[in-house]
């Protein structure tokens, strides 16, 4: 089949601006779309097909936008169950492979727009289909037979998303049992440096990858499936910080591969060195320095946080790779970890999430916390944010009260010249009777001070 259009790494970044945008697939507008990939046995598909489910391009009005599923089938003898994962994740970086198209985020959250150009080349979903194919079955060759059906008819797409979503938890459940301490390599995944290229994506059983669509699991499937891919291994190395979740390994590979950009990454943390945002996390974290806690937003969640902004305008201040204290992109599935931004303060930080995100995590939230964390209906900005807490006795609230005083400076100080000029924030916290974050803002306040540097 003669495709109206070329494909190839080279058209990766391709960016379809409003004015320029044929139609529009999925995306923040239309609320039913999802992409799903499942591994079937060799009888049970019929390679090569193509099958659309309601209006095809040519039917569709110009400016229009339209539900939108993916449902990519395969088969091969060397598939394995966690490789589904992979295979779903690719398509993101195939569709992207074809001129004038442009494919946004994954799994429930897609958002694609095709080309006015491509349109009057001729563009439609069976070409698309058959260009997909063919990629999928030239990049992995474990796949061996492979079928797609796109899907526009918005009562279809409803049903398709329901059973997607059933599929990734099941998938995120199963990856839910490991922890760091039990493997030896992590996987990395390099897939958004096409969009961000100084971003490494860290994924450790604890740690999902923060589209939210790659779970350790899924990174050796895909190291396995594909060892020339985007996705590698990472050995761990030497532990450096467990709390803060810092490990040579990463540090190694991090700086490596985003050009020297980022020279240190900590796992579990949203200061400091914080782990780098690509553009397509699920979620993010934002520092409210008003009440000294950490509010999470989610990418389907339109309406603005408490500090005044949606997650729009929080998601440009952090993404493209850079490595931004006080916000940090993340998998809504992170929420669930067991380190989840242990070095901060864990669930015991976060003070503002949307009521949707709290359903999503719910059991994950620890029971004496989930009446304390304000919602959108709790709290819509900070002074009605800080009320909530005070009423609810959120444990924020007690770091308000900290004040640094002359005296907690010098017992710094003296702490300081015992230690011959060196400072080990736990043990100074220890010794001093407050906690680390309290021995930083003292630290602070010698700078100012001009006594320490
Ligand atoms: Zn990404």
């Amino acid at each position: 089949m003669e495709l109206p259009f070329e494909i190839g790494p080279q058209f990766e970044g391709e960016r379809i601006r409003k004015d320029d945008m044929y139609i529009e697939l999925g995306g923040p507008k239309v609320k039913a779309k999802a992409e799903l990939a499942k591994l079937r046995k060799a009888d049970e598909i019929e390679d090569g097909r193509v099958e659309v489910k309601g209006l095809d391009i040519g039917e569709m009005e110009e400016g229009g936008r339209y539900p939108f599923g993916i449902f990519v089938e395969v088969a091969g003898e060397k598939l394995e169950e966690d490789m589904e994962g992979v295979v779903e994740r690719r398509i993101h970086e195939y569709c992207n492979f074809i001129e004038g198209f442009m494919h946004l985020n994954q799994r429930y959250d897609i958002w694609c727009r095709l080309s006015k150009e491509a349109h009057a080349k001729g563009f439609n979903l069976k070409y698309m289909g058959q260009a997909l194919i063919k990629l999928f079955k030239s990049e992995l060759p474990i796949i061996e037979k492979m079928q797609v059906t796109f899907i526009t008819d918005e009562k279809e797409v409803v049903e398709f998303v329901g059973n997607a979503k059933k599929t990734y938890e099941a998938r995120d459940a199963r990856a839910r049992a490991l922890s760091e301490e039990e493997v030896d390599e992590f996987y990395a995944c390099l897939m958004c440096q096409s969009f961000a290229p100084t971003h490494v994506c860290i994924i450790t059983p604890e740690r999902m990858s923060l589209c939210g669509s790659i779970s350790w699991l899924e990174g050796r499937a895909a190291t396995r499936a594909d060892p020339k891919g985007t996705n590698f291994p990472v050995q761990k190395g030497e532990l450096l910080d467990a709390i803060k979740g810092e490990y040579a390994g990463v540090n190694e590979v991090v700086a490596e591969r985003s050009d020297g950009e980022t020279e240190r990454c900590y796992l579990h943390s949203m200061f400091g060195y914080p782990h780098t945002s690509c553009g397509c996390f699920e979620s993010l974290a934002f520092y409210i320095p008003e009440v000294d806690g950490i509010g999470v937003v989610h990418r389907e969640y339109p309406g603005d946080t408490p500090i005044g902004v949606p997650f729009s305008r929080l998601a440009a201040q952090t993404g493209g790779g850079r490595q931004g204290e006080g916000i940090l992109g993340m998998a809504i599935e992170y929420m669930r970890s067991r380190k989840f931004l242990q070095a901060d303060g864990g669930w015991d930080r976060i003070v503002w999430l949307p009521k949707s995100a709290k359903e999503m995590v719910g059991d994950a939230i620890p029971e004496e916390l989930r009446e304390r964390i304000a919602m959108e209906d709790d709290a819509t900005d900070i002074d009605s944010l800080k009320a909530f807490l005070e009423k609810k006795a959120h444990p924020v609230v007690q770091r308000w009260g900290f004040e640094v005083t002359e005296e907690l400076k010098n017992k710094l100080i003296a702490y300081i010249e015992k230690r011959e000029g060196e400072i080990y924030p736990e043990e100074a916290a220890k010794e001093l009777g407050i906690s680390e974050d309290q021995v930083m803002k003292v630290i602070d306040g010698l700078r100012e001070d001009g006594i320490l540097e």
